[in-house]
Formats: C-alpha cells, sequence, structure tokens
C-alpha cells in the first residue's frame, strides 16, 4: 500500500473534529514528503534532533509535533518552530519551554502526558499531580507557553478492555481540567490514539490521533 492510499484510507475514518498527527520517526524525508504531496501538514517526531535535521529540508508550512520525551538540554534546539509538545511531564520541564520560547518571542503550546498504562516505563505525570499543577500560580507566570490539553499512551497489549478502560480515564480527567481558566490554559486538545487503538481512542473521546506505522508501514531500528 502507498503512504498516499494508506493517509486517504485512514483520513476518510476520521471525524472532522479529529486531528491527525502523521508519525514520521526513523522514517526517510522522501516518506514524509509523499505524505505532504497527499496534504498531510501536521508531522510527529520522537527525538529532538531528528525532527530539527527534517524541518531544515520539508517545506515550512509544516506543523511539526514533538510526541517524545523531551530533554530539557534540547528545549532549544526546537523552539523556534516547533508547533506542539505532546509529552510535557513535569514544572521544570515547562519553565525551560517558557524560557527558551521567550528568546524566540513565541508561544509555544504544550500538552501534559498522564500516565494512563500499568507499566512502569511510560512516562507521564499522575492525574492528581497533573490538575494540581495547572491549578498551581505557577503556571500562570509562564507567559510563553500554552497548556492547550492532555497526552496519553495506553499500555502496550493486545487487550481491548484494559485499553478502554485506560482511554476512559484519561478523558475523564480531561472533562475535570477542561473547564479550568486561566491566561494560558485552553485545554482543548485530548491526544490519545496510535495506528493499534486510535478508533477506539475516537470513541473514548480523542481529539487527536498519532497514527505512524498505519501510514508509513512499519519501523526498521536497525
Ligand atoms: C511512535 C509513536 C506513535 C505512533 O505509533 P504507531 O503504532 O506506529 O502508530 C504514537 N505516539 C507516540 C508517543 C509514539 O512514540
Amino acid at each position: 500500500m502507498s503512504i498516499n492510499h494508506n493517509l486517504q484510507r485512514i483520513k476518510s475514518t476520521l471525524p472532522d473534529k479529529v486531528t491527525l498527527v502523521a508519525v514520521s520517526k526513523t522514517k526517510p524525508t522522501s516518506d514524509l514528503m509523499a505524505a505532504y504531496d497527499s496534504g498531510q501538514r501536521i508531522f510527529g517526531e520522537n527525538k529532538i534532533q531528528e525532527m530539527v535535521d527534517k524541518h531544515d529540508v520539508m517545506p515550512k508550512d509544516i506543523k511539526w509535533h514533538m510526541i517524545g520525551h523531551v530533554q530539557r538540554n534540547k528545549v532549544k534546539y526546537m523552539a523556534g518552530f516547533v508547533d506542539l509538545i505532546h509529552g510535557v511531564d513535569s514544572l521544570r520541564l515547562l519553565k525551560e519551554i517558557n524560557k527558551q520560547a521567550e528568546k524566540h518571542n513565541r508561544v509555544i503550546d504544550c500538552l501534559l502526558q498522564i500516565k494512563i498504562a500499568k507499566e512502569d516505563s511510560k512516562f507521564g505525570m499522575d492525574a492528581e499531580l497533573a490538575e494540581e499543577l495547572l491549578k498551581s500560580k505557577a503556571i500562570e507566570e509562564l507567559k510563553n507557553i500554552k497548556l492547550s490539553g492532555l497526552m496519553g499512551m495506553a499500555t502496550f497489549t493486545d487487550n481491548m478492555d484494559q485499553i478502554e478502560g485506560e482511554f476512559k480515564f484519561l478523558k475523564s480527567v480531561f472533562d475535570k481540567v477542561s473547564t479550568l481558566k486561566g491566561t494560558n490554559l485552553d485545554l482543548q486538545i485530548l491526544s490519545m490514539g496510535m495506528s493499534g487503538d486510535y478508533p477506539l481512542a475516537i470513541e473514548c473521546g480523542s481529539t487527536m490521533v498519532r497514527v505512524g506505522s498505519s501510514i508509513f508501514g512499519a519501523r526498521n531500528y536497525n
């Protein structure tokens, strides 16, 4: 199946209000260009250096989403162009994003990553801590970030009931915090769902799905 064909097939199943992030990590820019030429403009990468390299050579109307774990010392490399950072999991990281965004005279949109999976290996904040953070004074002082929603990754399992439970939990957290008001709070985005589970995520209330292998084919890490 061609990238164009895969994209059109997936897009035809998405409700209008759901945004598709094409996850292009590990893939060559020729593959990204194939997606671009079929109309895709939002791409997700999980390594900052790789995203910077691709940003340098790809068309400038692309919106780049950082979907991976972010190391604070690398924020500066993407602060000039990144459109949305999905994996924010601490106040320390938010402060660094704010500082780097200020240098570029930008406001950077961020999602708080909530830990919803059972495994320890997944990054993210406990839901209660995230709620506290969103209500805190410390957030209001960060003028160069906007908190625009939540992100989560379900457990890597074939057990769809478990995944559904995790998605529903994240949706319930989202429903609670999305009513919060603040100068840099506008929690509209619920980023959940990947190739294996995005239809279920949408049923559970996702507004943004991050789909990689179903568009670009399996990744080769060698
Ligand atoms: C790789 C990745 C995806 C996409 O995974 P696929 O199963 O290939 O769709 C989505 N979200 C995150 C955070 C990822 O790292």
